[in-house]
C-alpha cells in the first residue's frame, strides 16, 4: 500500500462491510508525520445494537457456528492463523504506520496473533468436562459452554496481538465476539474479521465496531445480550466498566496495565542485564503494560550499570517507523506525547536527576511525528509519582537498593502488579524473590513478559482474570454439571 494513499474503511457487521446508521467518519493520521492514514466509520448507538443482535443470532442453537463440531473450529481457526501469515507483511506494515511502532517490532507482533489463533484451534477438541462420582450415588457430569455473546476492547499499544489474544479462545470454545478496536488503531481488527471471513468462521461470529469508546462504550457494555466482556486499557475505564456490568452481573476481566520491576542484582550477567533493561522498559515505545519501568539496581554496581544504560540509551535509532534500522518511533498520538512530556517535567519537579532524553529529537524530518527521546531518570525515590504512576512512554526511573529485603519491600511498593524480572545468578535468591513480589508474570533473566501457552494478567490494581494459555478458557466458558441419578 502506498504511503501516501487514505484507506476508507466500514464497520464490519454480520459479515458485511457497513457504512452504519449515522454514517459519520473520523480521519486517523500518522503518528509519524501527523498526515491521514485513513478515514473510519464512528459507531453510534444504533450499530452497537445491530453488532450485537447479529452476534446474538449467529449463537443460536441452529445457527451454522454452533452446528459446526469441534474439529470445524479446529479447522477455520487454523485456516485463519495460516492467511494472518500469508498477509504478514502487509498486516505489520499497516500496524506500524498506524501506531507509529517500528516495523520489525509489528512484525513479531503479526507473528503473534497467527501463533495465537494456531494455539486455540489447538484446545477446540481437546478440552472437555468430567465425569465426577456424586457423594449420593449417581454421577455427575460436567460440560464446558460457551457464555455467549462477548465483547472484546482493545487498546491500542498492541492492536492485532491483543485483539487475538481475546477473539481466538472467544471462538475457540465458541463464543461470538463483538471487537471493538481503540478509536486511533482499528485497521488490523478490521483486515482480521475478513480474513475471518474468508477462512470461514459464518458471518455474525466476529463483528468489530469502529468509534469513540465514549460514545458506544456503554451501549456495549450494558446490552443485555452481551454476557461477557474483556477489556484492556487504563484502571478509569476498567473500573467504570466493572460497575455497569454489575447491575447484569456480567462476566469481566480486565488487564490494566502495571508499573513493573526490574531488580538487577550485584551477582548478575550485568552486560545482559544492561542489554535487557533497554528494551523491555523502552518496547513499543514504552507503550506497554509489562514495560520494567522502574529500574532497580544494587548499590554496588548502581552507577557503572546507569554508565552503560545511559551510553545504549544515547545510540537508541529514534526515526521513521517504517524504516528498517529504526529502533523507536513516535508515541501513537499528540496526546499520548503531552502526557509523557508532563511527566518528565513532574520528574524534574520532583528531584530526580534527568541524566537523558525527555526531550524531542532536533532532526527536521520528525518535527511533525510524536516523538520523545528516551529518557533516563536516576536517584529516584520510590514514592515519587514517576516511580509510582504509569508514565507509557519511553522513561526509566532508576532506583538503588541494599539488601534483597529492600528490593522485594520497593517492587512491592505500587499499587500495580502486572510483570517484572530478576536478574542474578543465585537460584535460592531468584526463588525466593519471585514469590516474595506481588505480581502475576515474572521473568528470572529475561525481560520477556508474554508466552502465549501460559497465564498473563496482574495481581492487585493490575487487573483481574487471566488471558492466554489455558487459563483463559475458564474466562470464556461456563461448567454446566449435570446429575445422573443410577437409582
Ligand atoms: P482507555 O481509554 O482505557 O482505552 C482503552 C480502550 O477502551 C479503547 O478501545 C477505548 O476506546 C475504550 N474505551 C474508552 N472509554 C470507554 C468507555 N467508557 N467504555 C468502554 N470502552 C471505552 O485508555 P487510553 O485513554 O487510550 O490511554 C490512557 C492510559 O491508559 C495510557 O496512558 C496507559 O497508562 C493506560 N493504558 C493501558 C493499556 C494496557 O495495555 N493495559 C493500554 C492502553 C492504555 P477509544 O480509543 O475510542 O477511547
Ligand atoms: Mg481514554
Amino acid at each position: 500500500m502506498p504511503k501516501n494513499s487514505v484507506i476508507e474503511e466500514n464497520l464490519f457487521i454480520g459479515g458485511l462491510s457497513t457504512k452504519g446508521h449515522s454514517g459519520n467518519r473520523s480521519v486517523i493520521n500518522s503518528p509519524f508525520d501527523n498526515q491521514p492514514i485513513a478515514s473510519v466509520i464512528s459507531a453510534d448507538e444504533n450499530d452497537v445494537r445491530d453488532a450485537v443482535a447479529v452476534a446474538s443470532e449467529a449463537f443460536r442453537g441452529n445457527s451454522p457456528w454452533r452446528k459446526l463440531t469441534s474439529r470445524n473450529r479446529c479447522e477455520v481457526l487454523l485456516r485463519l492463523s495460516a492467511l494472518i501469515r500469508k498477509h504478514a507483511g502487509d498486516l505489520a506494515r499497516l500496524e506500524s504506520m498506524n501506531v507509529g511502532k517500528p516495523l520489525r517490532e509489528a512484525r513479531d507482533e503479526v507473528q503473534l496473533a497467527a501463533d495465537c489463533f494456531q494455539y486455540y484451534a489447538g484446545v477446540t477438541d481437546k478440552v472437555g468436562g468430567q465425569t465426577i462420582p456424586a457423594a449420593v450415588g449417581g454421577l455427575n457430569m460436567t460440560f464446558r459452554e460457551p457464555i455467549g455473546v462477548c465483547v472484546l476492547i482493545v487498546p491500542w499499544n498492541f492492536p492485532i496481538a491483543i485483539t487475538s489474544w481475546k477473539t481466538a479462545p472467544a471462538l475457540a470454545m465458541g463464543n461470538p465476539v463483538v471487537v471493538k478496536p481503540a478509536s486511533q488503531t482499528p485497521l488490523t481488527a478490521l483486515r482480521l474479521a475478513n480474513l475471518a471471513l474468508e477462512a470461514g468462521i459464518p458471518p455474525g461470529v466476529l463483528n468489530v465496531v469502529t468509534g469513540s469508546g465514549s460514545v458506544i462504550g456503554n451501549a456495549l457494555v450494558r446490552h443485555p445480550l452481551v454476557r461477557k466482556i474483556s477489556f484492556t486499557g487504563s484502571i478509569e475505564v476498567g473500573s467504570q466498566i466493572m460497575k455497569l456490568a454489575a447491575d447484569d452481573i456480567k462476566r469481566v476481566t480486565l488487564e490494566l496495565g502495571g508499573k513493573s520491576a526490574n531488580i538487577i542484582f550485584t551477582d548478575a550477567d550485568i552486560p545482559k542485564a544492561a542489554d535487557s533493561a533497554v528494551w523491555s522498559a523502552l518496547g513499543n515505545a514504552g507503550q506497554d503494560c509489562c514495560s520494567r519501568s522502574r529500574l532497580l539496581i544494587q548499590k554496588p554496581v548502581y552507577r557503572n550499570f546507569l554508565s552503560e544504560l545511559t551510553e545504549k540509551l544515547k545510540k537508541i535509532a529514534v526515526g521513521d517507523p517504517l524504516e528498517e534500522k529504526t529502533e523507536l518511533g513516535p508515541l501513537v498520538t499528540s496526546s499520548q506525547r503531552e502526557r509523557v512530556s508532563e511527566y518528565v517535567k513532574l520528574g524534574k519537579d520532583e528531584g530526580a536527576k534527568l541524566v537523558c532524553g525527555g526531550d524531542r529529537p532536533d532532526r527536521k524530518e520528525l518535527a511533525a511525528g510524536w516523538f520523545v527521546n528516551p529518557a533516563l531518570f536516576t536517584d529516584v525515590d520510590p514514592n515519587m509519582r514517576i516511580a509510582q504512576e504509569e508514565i507509557f512512554g519511553p522513561v526509566i526511573t532508576a532506583i538503588p537498593f541494599g539488601t534483597e529485603d529492600e528490593a522485594i519491600e520497593i517492587a512491592n511498593n505500587s499499587t500495580y502488579g502486572l510483570s517484572g524480572s530478576v536478574w542474578t545468578n543465585d537460584i535460592g535468591r531468584a526463588l525466593r524473590v519471585v514469590r516474595a513480589v506481588q505480581t502475576g508474570v515474572i521473568s528470572v533473566n529475561s525481560g520477556h513478559s508474554v508466552h502465549l501457552e501460559a497465564p498473563f494478567g496482574g495481581f492487585k490494581r493490575s487487573g483481574m482474570g487471566r488471558e492466554l494459555g489455558l487459563a483463559v478458557l475458564d474466562h470464556y466458558t461456563e461448567w454446566k454439571s449435570v446429575y445422573i441419578s443410577t437409582a
